[in-house]
């Protein structure tokens, strides 16, 4: 139906554009992983991951120190923003 080498570039380019998109995909993955926002959005409200947050200082409003971890919450939280562990 085609001629050989239009056949020849068609059946290459069927083969190299799927493994283009795939390695794409995968580059934008890895700079999605990598981007500051999304550390930042999984770092959440908690600081759960991140170490840099700074934890407040227990005050008298209430706020309730972990026994296990030490890390302070507020006096509303039932479980520790860290650990998890019941307050
Ligand atoms: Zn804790």
């Amino acid at each position: 139906m085609f001629p050989p080498a239009v056949d020849l570039a068609l059946s290459l380019a069927l083969s190299v554009v799927p493994a283009l998109l795939f390695l794409g995909l995968y580059r934008g993955l890895e700079r999605l992983r990598d981007d500051d926002l999304v550390n930042r959005w999984l770092d959440g409200p908690t600081g759960r991951l991140n170490e840099r947050t700074p934890t407040p200082e227990p005050s008298d409003s209430g706020a309730v120190r972990c026994h296990r971890c030490g890390t302070v919450n507020p006096p509303y939280a039932a479980y520790c923003a860290r650990c998890l562990d019941q307050l």
